[in-house]
């Protein structure tokens, strides 16, 4: 059975291969990765991202490497409570920010995959630390988190409400032009229509200083231009 000479130490960069019990990885074989921390094995390639919102300037952070299960999620727990205390301080970051930490799920998932490390790799792993919501990190990240999660579930039903409730914003009306009234009086459904119209009903006045005159009546103020104006409607003699 052959070992690798104790001095061996791979090229930078290149991807560092375990020794199987039979030595050296067969040909064709999937190299096994090992740990770039505590040189461990399995070990998977894995980015994890991290965001810090500074009022005016952001800053994002990424750490790109091969991990053991353990080292692994030490590097995305410090990440991910980082992110979760220092993302939040720009308008821009929140948005980044939630992407950010959704991002480094997959990566978690990817760890979490790998079973506990099965070689000793001679190097202390990094330790992992206490779970997110067991840190003041995650405390202070489940408020801007929950109101984000509010956000990305209303949006969808805010939109659908106003599709269904149709004219909540209707045109309005300007004095000297004619409408005819679709609903009640208290409940009014009120269109502009051309005065020459068999469908006109009313002209839109200008209330005097005593409101609308005799005979009158007051139009919603969600008809006028700018939401806040009196207009009358004067029936139309036919
Ligand atoms: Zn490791």
């Amino acid at each position: 059975m052959s070992t690798p000479p104790p001095s061996y130490q791979p090229p930078a960069g290149h991807p560092v291969y375990a020794p199987t019990p039979h030595g050296y990885p067969q040909p064709g074989a999937a190299p096994a990765l090992v740990c770039q921390v505590c040189g461990a094995a399995p070990a998977v390639p894995v980015t994890v991202r991290g965001h810090q919102g500074m009022i005016v300037i952001m800053r994002n952070l990424r750490r790109q490497g091969v991990f053991c299960r353990t080292c692994g999620l030490a590097v995305f727990r410090e990440m991910q409570a980082n992110t979760m205390l220092l993302g939040w301080w720009s308008p821009l970051s929140v948005i980044i920010t939630g992407a950010v930490l959704l991002m480094n799920l997959g990566a978690r998932s990817a760890l979490l995959r790998l079973p506990q490390p099965t070689t000793w790799g001679g190097r202390p792993p990094l330790d992992p630390g206490k779970p997110l919501m067991k840190r003041p990190a995650g405390m202070v990240a489940l408020v801007p988190l929950t109101l984000l999660a509010a956000l990305v579930v209303s949006a969808p039903v805010l939109m659908v409400v106003g599709l269904l409730s149709g004219d909540s914003d209707p045109k309005p009306l300007t004095v000297g032009t004619c409408a005819r009234n679709d609903g009640s009086w208290s409940d009014q459904d009120l269109k502009a229509v051309t005065c020459d119209s068999t469908a006109a009903q009313l002209r839109v006045t200008q209330p005097g200083l005593e409101g609308c005159e005799d005979g009158e009546y007051m139009a919603d103020l969600k008809y006028s231009e700018d939401g806040t104006t009196n207009l009358c409607l004067r029936p139309l003699d036919r």
